[in-house]
């Protein structure tokens, strides 16, 4: 009896668990540190004058997504998802 009453217990475990191996988050463009660094999704809509044609995330030596990747980790927004195809004033070219 009290083992059939712990099984919906178990179960509730169980629908919490995937929220905790989500993917993070993307950052987004209106967030305060992405904002302080003028990030944005798409390199090419940048309007910095420190921006070059040809920089993105992932070429950017901070990138920590794999290659190909759509979106990866980036030390600056820590916990965050940034896009491959971003840029940001931090940028640094890969070596
Ligand atoms: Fe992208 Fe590099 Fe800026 Fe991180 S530091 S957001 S990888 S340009």
């Amino acid at each position: 009896r009290n083992f059939i009453k712990m099984i919906p217990a178990a179960c509730a475990g169980l629908a919490i668990a995937p929220a905790l191996f989500a993917a993070p988050a993307t950052v987004s463009e209106s967030d305060p540190a992405a904002a302080a660094l003028n990030y944005k999704a798409n390199a090419k809509a940048v309007k910095s004058p420190k921006y070059a044609a040809g920089q993105a995330c992932k070429n950017c030596n901070f990138y920590q997504g794999a290659t190909g990747s759509a979106n990866g980790p980036c030390p600056l927004f820590a916990g965050k998802l940034v896009s491959s195809n971003g840029w940001c004033s931090a940028y640094a070219k890969k070596a």
